[in-house]
Order: structure tokens, then C-alpha cells, then sequence
């Protein structure tokens, strides 16, 4: 099922998490300068692009806006250089193989504001597509400086954000800008609103979540909102470990952070009274220590030995988690349940994330996930294409399912 592909058109409407705002369809682009801030922040090796995901991403975008018409004028940060000109950090590496991925050429002005932007700028013909310098070359951009938002849109006509990954930062070029010009989502941006909209915003009911990783301690406020909103959510990984501690059960030499004792039982509370049921593992796989083919043990949670560390979720919680999907509509997922770096544990997040993309690619179940380690997760299972969606956008993916507003999303609603 690809839900996220047949995008809305016109203006969109929203009850849930997401707001509302006007869809690319409806601006007027032909012969208009588009400002689109895109996220160029590439992994790199050498000077070159190591990895073109991103670059790939914003190709709809800038392919839609250029057979519109219009002049594309492309806005992106790249690393840390803190408000000042730091050559290395310069975005000049990716005109060239984005001019490959585009196939046509792209401009690149060595400033994102001033005459050299202008210039470059100017010299667009419809259609024509150009990437200014690396934004935080300026102070003003982290600052969201109004200034600096103006010097920016005084080479666009319309503002077009196709960055999500970046939509968590109130920044000039993410935020500022929205403000100043007639604002829409770029194409990735709306496929990414969209999506997290179906799974959280105004999903399909009953609605599961999964969420595990190494430790409560950095998922509190996801933990959190998402008992108050969903039918069920498994706990697992590391995390999960706290949980069963806080349950009474002895979990040996596991990471297990003690001190959330209370925290990981006002969570339970909170769970109880909103009526979400918890899956918390009811058996586990231990080894005396992580590396690849160590002697495993499935125990039951009463087995667990001083020296066991807990690495994986057992079986019968798999098969258990399995058979909830199974009862679900929806699925929201963020973080492994086990360290799925280091096979054999990788079983339990492999086969839920097997299920989830069976149950996806068969229409039973729209299914979301997102997070560093849990999209690597994905692809190690294979089912990252038969997911719903799968967001890469890391902090911003984090914080929406945290319940919390992203300035650059707010910024679009009109
Ligand atoms: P994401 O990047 O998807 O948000 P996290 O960073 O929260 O996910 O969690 C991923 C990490 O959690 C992985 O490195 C994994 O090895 C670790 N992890 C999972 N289960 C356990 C466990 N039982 N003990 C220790 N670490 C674990
Ligand atoms: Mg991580």
C-alpha cells in the first residue's frame, strides 16, 4: 500500500498533529523565483558525496518547480561552520553530482545572500536551477535573524521547504522565510507530513507503536506522548530492561538504568490510566557478552543470571509483538529490540521488521518508522521499501513523535 505517494492536492486540512497548509499545486510558479531550502547535508569521503540519499530526495521537488517554469534557487546548510566562512564546509562539492542526478546543469553562487547570490540568481532562465552557499556561513541563519531572512528572500518569490530532517530548527532559512514569502511544502515534505499524519496524527485505529534502543533516559518525553495516544506499544531493547526492573525482575549485567526505576513506573501509570497496553518483553536472550556467534541462552524473566546480559527480546515476546501487529491498523516504530549490530541479535527486530513490511506491502497495516539505527535496522531486515514510510530525518522524526511542534513545519500553515 502507498498511501503517501498519491499526494493531496490544493489545500490540506488537518485535525491531527499536522496543520494546515497549501499544497505546491496551487502556487504560481512560471517565470517566479523559488526559494527551496533543501537538506544538502551529505555524508561525505574525499570531497565527494559519499552517500546521494538526500540529493535524491529533493529531485521531485526541484524537477516539479524547474518543468513549472520556474527559476530554482536552492538553500541548504552543510556541517557546523558557526556563523563564519569555513571553506571546507563549502556546498560547492554538490552541484556537480546533483547536476548528474538532475541532468541539467546546476549554477553555484559562492555567497547565499549579497550580489554573488544575486547575480547568479538573475542570470537563471526559467527552469534553470542554482545552489547558493552553505547558509550557516552566516550567523543570522541559526540566529533566525530577520535580517538575514530578508537578505535571503530578496532572491525568491515564493519559499518552498523540502527539508523535514531540518524542520525542528527555527532557523532563517527553515522558519524565517516561511514568514516572508508565500510558503508550501516542497514534494518530500508533504510526502513526509502526510505520512507521520497516518500514523499519528489521525491514524487508523487500533494503533501500535514500538519502541526500543538502549535507554529510557533518551526517550522520556516519546515514551511519554505516545502512551497517552496509542491501543498498545512494545517496549524493547535496552530500554525495556529498565522496565522490568522497575517490575521487580533481576535483569543481571544488562544496561538497565536504575535510577529511571520511578520514571519507567509513572510511565507504566500513565500507560494504564490512558488505556494503551504495554508489551514488555516475557522472555529474553542473554549472552555473557556482546560479539557475533556468542553461546546465547533463551531465558524466562524469573532465569536471569548475574553475570546474563539481556541482548535481544526472547521468541515468545516476538511471536507475541507479532500477533498484535497482526491485530493493528497502524504501526509506529522507532528503535531496535535487541543490538541487531551483532547477530544472533538481531532475531527479534528482524522478524518484527519482516512482519511489519509483509503486513504493509499486503495493505493490512499502514506502517511508519524512523530513526538513525532503526532505518539501518530496516535495510539489515530488507523491508525498508516495504514499509509504509520511512523516515530518515533523525532529530525532526524524534521530536515529532514526541508530540512536539516543529517551527518549520508550524511556519507553512496558512
Ligand atoms: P534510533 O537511532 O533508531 O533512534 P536508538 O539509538 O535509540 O535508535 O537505539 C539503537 C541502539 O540500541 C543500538 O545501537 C542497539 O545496539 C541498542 N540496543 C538495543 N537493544 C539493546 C540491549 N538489550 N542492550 C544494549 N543496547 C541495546
Ligand atoms: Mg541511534
Amino acid at each position: 500500500m502507498d498511501l503517501t505517494l498519491s499526494l493531496s492536492k490544493g489545500e490540506v486540512r488537518r485535525t491531527g498533529d499536522i496543520m494546515t497548509f497549501r499544497t505546491l499545486d496551487t502556487a504560481d510558479l512560471a517565470g517566479k523565483r523559488a526559494l527551496v531550502r533543501v537538506d544538502f547535508n551529505v555524508p561525505v569521503d574525499g570531497g565527494k558525496v559519499a552517500d546521494d540519499t538526500r540529493l535524491r530526495a529533493a529531485l521531485p521537488t526541484i524537477a516539479y518547480l524547474s518543468k513549472q517554469g520556474a527559476k530554482v534557487v536552492l538553500l541548504a546548510h552543510f556541517d557546523r561552520p558557526k556563523g563564519k566562512v569555513v571553506p571546507e564546509m563549502s556546498l560547492s562539492f554538490v552541484a556537480e553530482p546533483l547536476s548528474k542526478l538532475l541532468e541539467q546543469p546546476v549554477a553555484f553562487a559562492s555567497d547565499c545572500v549579497g550580489p554573488a547570490a544575486a547575480e547568479v540568481v538573475n542570470a537563471l532562465e526559467n527552469g534553470g536551477v542554482a545552489l547558493l552557499e552553505n547558509v550557516r556561513f552566516h550567523a543570522g541563519e541559526e540566529k533566525n535573524d530577520p535580517d538575514f531572512a530578508k537578505a535571503l528572500a530578496a532572491n525568491g518569490d515564493v519559499y518552498v521547504n523540502d527539508a523535514f530532517s531540518a524542520a525542528h530548527r527555527a532557523h532563517a532559512s527553515t522558519e524565517g522565510l516561511a514568514h516572508l514569502l508565500p510558503a508550501y511544502p516542497g514534494l518530500s515534505m508533504q510526502r513526509e507530513l502526510e505520512a507521520l499524519d497516518a500514523a499519528l496524527g489521525k491514524p487508523k485505529k487500533p494503533v501500535i507503536g514500538i519502541v526500543g534502543g538502549s535507554k529510557v533516559s533518551t526517550k522520556l518525553d516519546l515514551l511519554n506522548n505516545l502512551v497517552a495516544k496509542l491501543d498498545r506499544l512494545a517496549i524493547g531493547g535496552g530500554m525495556a530492561n529498565t522496565f522490568l526492573f522497575a517490575q521487580g525482575h533481576d535483569v543481571g549485567a544488562s544496561l538497565c538504568e536504575k535510577d529511571l526505576a520511578d520514571t519507567a513506573r509513572e510511565i507504566m501509570d500513565k500507560a494504564k490510566a490512558a488505556g494503551c497496553e504495554l508489551l514488555l518483553p516475557v522472555d529474553v536472550v542473554v549472552a555473557k557478552k556482546v560479539a557475533p556467534g556468542v553461546e546465547t541462552a533463551v531465558r524466562q524473566l524469573n532465569e536471569v543470571q548475574a553475570d546474563d546480559l539481556i541482548l535481544d527480546a526472547g521468541p515468545e515476546s516476538a511471536q507475541r509483538l507479532l500477533a498484535a501487529m497482526d491485530e493493528s491498523a497502524t504501526l509506529i516504530w522507532n528503535g531496535p529490540l535487541g543490538v541487531f549490530e551483532v547477530p544472533p541479535f538481531d532475531e527479534a527486530t528482524v522478524s518484527a521488521a519482516k512482519h511489519a513490511g509483509k503486513l504493509a506491502s499486503e495493505g493490512k497495516i499502514v506502517a511508519v518508522a524512523g530513526g538513525g539505527d532503526t532505518v539501518s535496522a530496516l535495510n539489515h531486515a530488507g523491508v525498508a521499501a516495504e514499509m509504509t514510510f520511512v523516515s530518515t530525518a533523525g532529530g525532526a522524526f524524534l521530536e515529532w513523535m514526541e508530540g512536539k511542534t516543529l517551527p518549520g513545519v508550524a511556519a507553512l500553515e496558512g
